[in-house]
């Protein structure tokens, strides 16, 4: 089950300013074109090559009415959109694309520590605590707070250990 997202093209902004990796450039190229069609004043920012206080520092310097595309791996996506939230983006002004395997957190119920799991596994597969060893079933209950999902002692016995 594939559920990335396809960037949308949000008309009538002031600006467009476009960032993202290698794929994450091609996945926003219709909308950079649509945007060069219609002359409205955009930057690309390929973020191979920059470091997060580049990054920041770019955005900060933006003016009200720009809308923000990051299109990304899923690993280094959150990292970006903490970033943007910190120079002022709120939800309506920014669209962020993942693509890749996107891994999540797991909050184990027994040592609280967090273990990384593929979404793809989410609510079919048991992942282990990388931390105490516990089997953890994984609900598809996220926690903001923890910014993770929360894993529960499995209460299968089984013999399937790996
Ligand atoms: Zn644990």
């Amino acid at each position: 089950m594939k559920t990335e997202k396809q960037p949308v093209f949000v008309t009538s902004k002031r600006k467009y300013l476009f960032c993202g990796d290698n794929k994450g450039l091609e996945r926003l190229t219709p909308i950079i074109k649509k945007v060069m069609k219609e002359n409205i004043s955009f930057e690309v920012v390929y973020l191979g090559e920059k470091e997060e206080t580049d990054i920041s520092l770019w955005l900060k310097h933006q003016r009200m009415g720009s809308f923000l595309y990051v299109a990304m791996e899923w690993s280094k996506l959150e990292d970006v959109k903490h970033l943007a939230v910190e120079c002022g983006f709120s939800e309506e002004e920014a669209q962020f694309i993942g693509h890749g395997v996107r891994m999540i957190d797991v909050f184990c119920c027994k040592c609280h520590q967090k273990t990384k799991m593929s979404s793809e596994d989410l609510g079919k597969l048991p992942t282990t605590c990388f931390h105490c060893h516990l089997k953890l079933s994984v609900s598809d209950h996220y926690s903001p707070l923890r910014e993770s999902y929360l894993g529960y002692a499995t209460l299968e016995t089984g013999s399937d250990h790996r």
